[in-house]
C-alpha cells in the first residue's frame, strides 16, 4: 500500500490542505488495501466513507508527504473503530463469574479457554473451574482435562452422556459450593453456523448466565467475519471476541469486521500455540499491522509533535532579534488557533513576567475572530505582510474588501499588531538585559 499511495501522491504536488480529489484517489488504495486485509466489504466501504470525511481539508504537515497523512488519518480512523482503548475482562458479579467462550470449531476455544484460565490463577489469583461442553467430539472433555492439568486448573470431571445444559448447571453449581471466583464454559463449535448450535448455546447461556460470552474466531476469517459474528451477536448476545491466531500471517481484518457489525471490544488475542501466548489487545498496533505501516504512522506521529514546537522556536528566534511583522502575526494567530493561547510560545521567551503573560492570555481570542483575522492576513500582498507601514488608507479599504471584512476590523488587526510588536521588543530587550546582567557578573 505504501509504495501504491506513494505513487499516486508523486504525481501531485504538495500542497496545504487534503483536497476531496488527494482523499479519493488515496482511499481507492486504502480500499484495496483493507479487502487485501480479509475486512469484509461492506465494512470496508463504511469506513473509507467515514474517513474521507475526516481526511479531506485537513493539513499536511511539513516533513510527510500528503500519502503519509493520509495513511495517518487512516490509521487513526482504524484504531478508533477496532475501540479507543484495551477493555479487560468484566468479572464484576457475585461468584462465580461465569465466561462462555463460543464460536466456529477449530476457532481456538479450548486453547483460549486455558489460556484465560491460567491468566487469571497466575496474574489476578482466581479460583478458577473449567468445564468442557463438548459432548459431540470424542475427545472434546479429555483435550480440555489434560490442558487443565497443564496449567494446574481443576477441569469439572466428566460425566459419560451428560448434554451441555446439565453440565453447565453443575459447574455452576459445584462452583458456587466450592468457592471457585470463575467458570469457564467451552461450549461446542461447529464447521459452519446452524440453528442447532445456536439453539444449544442458547440454552447454556439461559442455564449459566455468563458475565461475559466471547466469541472466539480466527484471525483467518475472511468475508465470513461479518456472518459469524452477527450471527452469535443476535442469537446469543456477545460481550466480548478473542482473535485467536494474530501469530499468523493474516493481518486481522476480521477484527475491523467482527467489531463494525457486533460493537463489542475484542478483549484479548490468541498469538500462539502456547498456553502462555495471551496477549490484550490494543486497538492502535492492530490497526497499523491491518495496513501493514507502522513505521509511517510513527513517523506522521513524531512530525505533528515536533510541527508545533518548531513554529514557536522560529517565532521566538524572530522574536529575538526584534523582528515581528505580520507574517509572524499570522502564525502566531495559526498557533493559536491550534493550541489556544500563547501560553507555550511565550513560555520560550526569556524576561515575560506573569502580568504580561495574564495579559496576552486575556486578549485571548476566539475562533471566529481569529478566522477573520487571518483571511485579512491574506488578503495582504506579501510587501504589506513585512512592512505594514505601507498600509495606508486604499490599502485598507482594498484588503477589507478582499476578505470580506470591514475597515474597522483591517484597522482593529493592524493595531493589535503593533501592539503585539512593541510588547516584543520589550521582552527582547528585557532578555537582553538579563542576559547582561548574567553575563557580567
Ligand atoms: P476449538 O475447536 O475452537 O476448541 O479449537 P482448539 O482450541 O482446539 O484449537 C484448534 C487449533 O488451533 C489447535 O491446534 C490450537 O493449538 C490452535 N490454536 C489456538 N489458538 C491459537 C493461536 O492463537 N495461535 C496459533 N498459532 N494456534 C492456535
Ligand atoms: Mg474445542
Amino acid at each position: 500500500l505504501q509504495e501504491r499511495l506513494g505513487s499516486v501522491f508523486d504525481k501531485l504536488k504538495r500542497r496545504g490542505a487534503l483536497s476531496e480529489a488527494d482523499v479519493t484517489a488515496a482511499l481507492r488504495e486504502v480500499r484495496v488495501a483493507l479487502l487485501e486485509a480479509d475486512v469484509a466489504l461492506p465494512v470496508v466501504k463504511d469506513f473509507v466513507e467515514k474517513v474521507k470525511v475526516e481526511a479531506v481539508g485537513q493539513n499536511v504537515l511539513k516533513s510527510v508527504t500528503p500519502g503519509q497523512m493520509v495513511i495517518k488519518i487512516v490509521n487513526d480512523q482504524l484504531a478508533a473503530m477496532l475501540g479507543a482503548d484495551h477493555v479487560g475482562l468484566n468479572l464484576q458479579v457475585t461468584p462465580p463469574a461465569v465466561i462462555m467462550m463460543v464460536g466456529l470449531q477449530g476457532s481456538g476455544k479450548t486453547t483460549s479457554t486455558a489460556k484465560i484460565s491460567k491468566r487469571l490463577t497466575e496474574k489476578e489469583r482466581k479460583k478458577v473451574l473449567m468445564a468442557s461442553l463438548d459432548v459431540r467430539r470424542p475427545a472434546a472433555q479429555e483435550q480440555l482435562r489434560v490442558l487443565g492439568e497443564q496449567i494446574a486448573v481443576r477441569t469439572l470431571n466428566i460425566v459419560p452422556g451428560e448434554q451441555p445444559v446439565a453440565i453447565a448447571k453443575r459447574a455452576v453449581q459445584t462452583a458456587a459450593l466450592e468457592g471457585f471466583d470463575v467458570v469457564m464454559l467451552d461450549t461446542a463449535g461447529r464447521l459452519a453456523i446452524d440453528e442447532e448450535l445456536m439453539a444449544e448455546v442458547a440454552a447454556v447461556r439461559d442455564a449459566a448466565k455468563p458475565a461475559e460470552t466471547l466469541l472466539v474466531a480466527d484471525a483467518m476469517t475472511g468475508q465470513d467475519a461479518v456472518n459469524v459474528a452477527d450471527t452469535f451477536n443476535q442469537k446469543v448476545g456477545l460481550t466480548g471476541i478473542v482473535m485467536t491466531r494474530m501469530d499468523g500471517d493474516a493481518r486481522g481484518g476480521a477484527t475491523l469486521s467482527m467489531r463494525a457489525v457486533t460493537g463489542c471490544p475484542i478483549k484479548l488475542m490468541g498469538v500462539g500455540e502456547k498456553l502462555d501466548e495471551l496477549e490484550d489487545f490494543h486497538p492502535s498496533r492492530v490497526a497499523s499491522r491491518i495496513l501493514g505501516m507502522g513505521d509511517i504512522v510513527s513517523l506522521v506521529e513524531k512530525a505533528s509533535e515536533n510541527f508545533e514546537l518548531e513554529e514557536a522556536e522560529k517565532l521566538a528566534a524572530k522574536i529575538q532579534k526584534g523582528k515581528f511583522d505580520l507574517n509572524d502575526l499570522g502564525s502566531q494567530l495559526k498557533q493559536m488557533q491550534k493550541m489556544g493561547g500563547l501560553s507555550s510560545l511565550m513560555n520560550m521567551l526569556p524576561g515575560m513576567n506573569a502580568g504580561q503573560m495574564k495579559k496576552l492570555k486575556d486578549a485571548k481570542l476566539d475562533d471566529s475572530i481569529i478566522k477573520r483575522q487571518l483571511a485579512i492576513l491574506s488578503s495582504m500582498t506579501p510587501l504589506e505582510r513585512e512592512k505594514p507601514e505601507v498600509i495606508k488608507a486604499k490599502r485598507r479599504t482594498r484588503i477589507a474588501g478582499g476578505s470580506g471584512t470591514s475597515v474597522q476590523e483591517v484597522n482593529k488587526l493592524l493595531k493589535q499588531h503593533q501592539e503585539a510588536a512593541r510588547m516584543m521588543k520589550k521582552v527582547q530587550k528585557m532578555g537582553k538585559k538579563g542576559m547582561m546582567r548574567g553575563g557580567l557578573q
